[in-house]
């Protein structure tokens, strides 16, 4: 082994795990570092109180002399706590969250000083947006952008500092963070979801959107970590031949968790509770040294920004344990990889779930109704959600056999799968009475029994059905959450819309009763949506054959796949919803396409260097090695030479094989590059990475891994895939 990885490793054998004092009931923690009701209830006026509810509750507006109040009550309670800063905190489409932090500490003339947070300073703030994505919004010259305070969302302390989640967009509206589209989205999914819940129930005001995300993720020693240039510069390895033992023994899945591990879960637990994200779940996943946490669900906007927050939160923890985490989708080759499962749902402010089954025939037809237009949804824009989850890393977990398909499709289950098959048999137009009491006794009656026992879970689908919410299980550990939340918000709330246009017309045109008219829509949509309901296996290659069969989109690239997001329907989809206008879907569309060149780009100037400053090199050195062995070989036996050196000239001529493949590969990728960068087009250019220079990374690291194997464990410069995922 060589001296670097040897130092190394006992380096991270030695770090001993921080044991964490759990002192307090998490309970009695939950949310100590959070401006939630509680404190505010403590600290605001009761009109400053009842004006944030508004706007928590009903999306009013804050006026100025309310938001002052607010402010210097959060200055209160933050110094309370030993707070000296405060920020604005946003997730502008980098894929991480910013933040600038400004004392409250302030002078006031002769010597003296006070602590101020004003109003406005809580509302707005200009930070100087213009080395933020904007895919051309903005102009650098104009490099104006503000946040504003989303009061939905509740201020806490991180660290000395008070962070507020705020959106943040350019000067002349347009959004140039994930938080914008989202609230706007979960706003169009609210009217129209509520304007569908009257038919059931009038007394409903409002709906929410619910995400429960489950977060996989690698912890790797961190100096081993460091030791990889690749795992450096972009979070996963570019090479490295598989460790002799992989997860073939499913011996880590859900097994005992390694105790460094678990100290700094620990430790992790304890911050989230302070900053009141509501983790519940830890465990083992299945490939070695890969963990998965999970929360209990939350309002959707609040959740994506505790997504958000937590991976933050996971980098510094880890950092503290000597750990590094690596989010990647696919940080190994030849081991599973890391997603993030968004839970979903919708529920009203009366406490009811709107897709789970109720108790009643009539709560049934609710489930039911939100349950086809949400199947409807996923079908018509199946190629939009597929694009939502589309990024470079992604790509390599993607349709790759352990993981979702490329291709959308929809998981219900046999029992619900029957449901739909009666339901479908309704006669068109007026119902007689035994018809309906047929229905409602023993369709959609039914349905509670029958979900007890639908334990049946594919764990192939990217978007299942689990009992009472569907889970799009396609997301990349990676992603901010707030795009599919946005998309799949959206296509919803599009989709409802419809729907009550239809059941409307229905009564009003053809004197149906409600429940006839719903029946004859939800009739016709589960015909217009069969296409996307799939119950088999999902890695399978049979799959791929019969999707495009039924028409349905197969996007391996992320190239490929972010086409359907400027696509003439989602264009027009967003701006009907009013979650975005055509400027600002061309502009993340240009700002990902951006991203993804620059992705590729950096792996492989990254694996470039490698591959000739590491890997050639150390080849050399061995086969140097060799050579001079076969001439000491030569010296003492002469005659016999050939016989007694077989090994070691076969050995030399393999090593000059890999070798001379590297160097003409890297050359090749090279020249593919220097071409692709030529491109003016975005959209060529991003092809050009995807099918002229990314095939060739496969090429180097094949003789790079190769290589691996025949030389000198000794001299090898590489921390190797089994230091990586067996050390604990
Ligand atoms: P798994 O998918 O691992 O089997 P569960 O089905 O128990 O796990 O739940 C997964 C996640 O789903 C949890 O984070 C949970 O909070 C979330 N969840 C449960 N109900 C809802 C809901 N109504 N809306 C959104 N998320 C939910
Ligand atoms: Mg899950």
């Amino acid at each position: 082994m060589s001296t670097l990885r040897f130092h190394a490793i006992k380096k991270s054998l030695s770090a001993k795990p921080v044991t964490v004092e759990e002192k307090e009931r998490r309970s009695a923690i939950f949310g100590k570092h959070v401006f939630n009701e509680d404190s505010m209830r403590q600290y605001l006026t009761k009109d400053a109180f009842a004006g944030v509810m508004n706007a928590i509750r009903y999306g009013k507006k804050i006026d100025r002399a309310i938001a002052d109040q607010v402010s210097s009550s959060m200055k209160d309670w933050a110094l309370s706590k030993g707070v000296t800063h405060y920020t604005h905190w946003f997730q502008p489409l980098t894929g991480t969250t910013a933040e600038k932090h400004d004392a409250f500490f302030e002078t006031i003339g002769d010597g003296m000083a006070i602590e101020k947070f004003g109003g406005s300073q809580l509302v707005q703030q200009e930070p100087d947006a213009s080395s933020f994505p904007s895919g051309g919004i903005r102009n650098t010259f104009e490099a104006r952008g503000y946040t504003a305070w989303d009061p939905t969302s509740p201020a806490f302390i991180y660290g000395t500092t008070l962070c507020i989640p705020t959106i943040f967009v350019a000067y002349t509206g347009e959004a140039l963070d994930y938080k914008t589209p989202l609230l706007r989205a979960l706003q169009a999914v609210d009217s129209a979801a509520t304007a569908v819940c009257k038919y059931f129930d009038k007394n409903v005001k409002k709906v929410t959107s619910s995400l429960g995300w489950e977060q996989e993720y690698f912890l790797i020693d961190k100096t081993l970590a460091a030791t990889r240039p690749d795992i450096a510069l972009t979070g996963r390895t570019l090479l490295g031949h598989s460790a002799a033992k992989g997860q073939q023994l499913d011996d880590h899945y859900f097994g005992s968790i390694p105790s460094r591990a678990l100290s700094y879960m620990r430790e992790l637990e304890t911050e989230c509770m302070l900053l009141g994200i509501p983790v519940k779940t830890r465990h083992n996943e299945v490939a070695p040294n890969q963990f998965e946490l999970a929360p209990i669900f939350e309002e959707a906007n609040l959740a994506v920004d505790h997504n958000s927050l937590l991976m933050d939160i996971m980098g510094r923890v880890a950092s503290r344990h000597n750990f590094k985490v690596l989010f990647h989708e696919k940080p190994f080759a030849g081991i599973n990889g890391s997603g993030k499962h968004n839970n979903w749902s919708l529920s009203t402010d009366t406490g009811v779930n709107l897709l789970a089954p109720g108790k009643t025939p009539m709560s049934n037809l609710q489930f039911l109704t939100f349950f086809i237009n949400t199947i409807k949804a996923v079908n018509k824009h199946e190629a939009l959600l597929r694009a939502t989850i589309s990024s470079a890393s992604n790509d390599h977990r993607l349709g790759a056999n352990e993981a979702p398909p490329a291709i959308i499709s929809v998981f219900i289950g046999e029992q619900l799968t029957k449901v739909l098959e009666e339901l479908e048999g309704v006669t068109k137009g007026k119902l007689s009475p035994q018809e309906k009491t047929e229905l409602k006794l023993n369709v959609v009656g039914k349905i509670p029994d029958v979900l007890l026992d639908n334990t049946d879970r594919n764990r192939t689908s990217p978007f299942a059905f689990t009992g009472n919410k569907f889970e799009f299980r396609a997301v990349g550990s990676t992603a901010n959450c707030g795009d599919p939340m946005t998309v799949l918000n959206t296509i919803v709330a599009k989709q409802l819309k419809d729907f009550k246009m239809e059941v409307d017309k229905l009564i009003d045109e053809k004197g149906l009763k409600k429940d006839e008219a719903i029946f004859n829509v939800l009739r016709e949509y589960i015909k217009a949506s069969k296409r996307i309901l799939f119950e088999g296996n999902g890695y399978g290659e049979a799959w791929e054959k019969e999707a495009k069969k039924r028409g349905l989109s197969n996007n391996k690239t992320t190239p490929e796949a972010l086409k359907a997001k400027i696509s003439k329907d989602s264009m027009a989809l967003f701006e009907e919803m009013q979650v975005m206008s055509n400027i600002e879907t061309q502009a993340r569309y240009e700002i990902e396409i951006e991203a993804y060149i620059m992705h590729v780009q950096i792996e492989g100037r990254v694996l470039g260097d490698i591959a000739r400053n590491h890997i050639v090199p150390t080849a050399v050195r061995y086969q140097n090695t060799l050579i001079e062995n076969v001439k000491g070989l030569k010296e003492i036996f002469d005659d016999k030479f050939k016989e007694v050196s077989k090994e070691q000239l076969n050995l030399i001529e393999q090593i000059s094989n890999h070798i001379e493949n590297i160097n003409a590969n890297v050359t090749k990728m090279i020249n593919e590059r220097k071409k692709a960068n030529a491109i003016e087009d975005v959209e060529k250019k991003a092809q050009a990475y995807c099918f002229k220079v990314k095939p060739l990374f496969e090429d180097i690291r094949y003789h790079c891994d190769k290589l691996e194997l025949l030389v000198d464990d000794e001299i090898w410069p590489l921390t190797k895939y089994r230091e990586l995922l067996f050390t604990r």
